[in-house]
């Protein structure tokens, strides 16, 4: 067993940071904490961490109940958008803190420190002093800092978060291989679900200090459970029930919206019974993909995808009337605004 979140709550003043909330976090696995700025992500890291207390519920770390432990007891590695190294203190004198804190074996704390610069692909830069390295360097070092006393967690604070694009997208695929070798349980907190999607084995979606759904990338995305998991996770359109495109492919639901991701838009230059007539009345290309703003004959709008194939084959132009029909639609019982 690995983390057991049991109906805990946090309250600031009369602001529910975090409502009520129950997870089981498996031993070994990677799961990310996705939600909007607010949504009660880091309060929940903290919790878990001992950094904060709750008012209600219980914590479980690998089986014992450590509601009440402090932090030291927790055994957790922590790393934080910008957690600061010491400054005064080289790469390998950073890592070896945590254990020269607990008295180890200098042999030891040696060999612990050349396995981890290695680790983190750091291996000739053990010399150097943090404002030496480039940012993606310093979280690497701040992730062997934090996995030099061998935690039984491993919590990370939207790591990536300060660092530009590329970077970031190179240290989600380094940390996932990193992970695999490693194995220890580890929480990552992002408001961004393209890195959660890439990095977890499992991603936890939060929404105003409640989760919303539990569940692995594919799932998430193939079946979200609410009209909010469904609209973070990608784009979408939202349309009423009535708009034509659904009337006429067939897509009933008593919901009054209708939820609709721009790549499971149809596109026909025939009408079929099936079809609605609708205009091309924008197109940008992106790339890879084409998006294209489509206005319905009944005076919807409707973002579609197309892949560049595919676009080439219809060669579309703006302006043109073309037919269209959902190829997978989803309704929720709530009304989402
Ligand atoms: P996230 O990490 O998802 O952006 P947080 O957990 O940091 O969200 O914050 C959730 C909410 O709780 C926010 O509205 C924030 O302002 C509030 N909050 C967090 N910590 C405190 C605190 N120490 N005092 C008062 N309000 C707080
Ligand atoms: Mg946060």
């Amino acid at each position: 067993m690995g983390i057991v979140v049991d109906n805990v709550s946090k309250q600031f003043g009369s602001f529910k940071a975090v409502d009520q909330v129950s997870l089981e976090i498996k031993s070994g696995s990677l799961v990310a904490l996705l939600g909007p700025s607010g949504s009660g992500k880091s309060t929940l890291l903290r919790l878990i961490a001992g950094l904060e207390m709750p008012d209600s519920g219980r914590i479980l770390l690998t089986g014992k109940d450590a509601t009440y432990q402090s932090v030291q007891e927790r055994n957790i590695g922590f790393v934080f958008q910008h957690y600061a190294l010491f400054k005064h203190l080289t790469v390998r004198q950073n890592i070896a803190f945590g254990l020269e804190i607990r008295k180890a074996p200098a042999k030891k704390i040696k060999g612990r420190v050349e396995q981890l610069l290695e680790l983190v692909q750091l291996s000739g830069l053990g010399d150097r002093y943090p404002s030496q390295l480039s940012g993606g360097q310093r979280q690497r070092v701040a992730l062997a800092r934090a996995l030099a006393v061998e935690p039984e967690v491993l919590l990370l604070d939207e790591p990536f978060g300060a660092l530009d694009a590329k970077v970031r997208k190179d240290l989600r695929a380094w940390l996932r291989r990193l992970h695999d070798e490693v194995h220890v349980t580890t929480v990552f907190v992002t408001h961004d679900q393209e890195e959660a999607m890439e990095v977890s084995d499992e991603v936890v979606v939060m929404n105003q200090g409640r989760v919303e759904q539990v569940g692995t990338p594919a799932a998430i995305y193939d079946n979200p459970a609410t009209a909010f998991v469904m609209s973070f996770i990608g784009p979408v359109n939202v349309l009423p029930n009535t708009a034509n495109i659904f009337q006429r492919s067939g897509f009933e639901t008593s919901h009054p919206q209708v939820f609709l991701r721009p790549q499971d838009v149809i596109i026909e230059k025939t009408p079929n019974g099936a079809t609605a007539p609708a205009k091309v009345s924008r197109l940008i290309h992106l790339g890879w993909e084409i998006q294209l703003e489509l206005t319905l004959d009944d005076g919807q709008v409707v973002t579609a995808n197309l892949t560049r194939d595919r676009y080439n084959e219809l060669q579309l132009e703006p302006q043109q009337r073309v037919f269209v029909k959902p190829k997978d639609a989803k309704s929720f019982p709530v009304y989402y605004s």
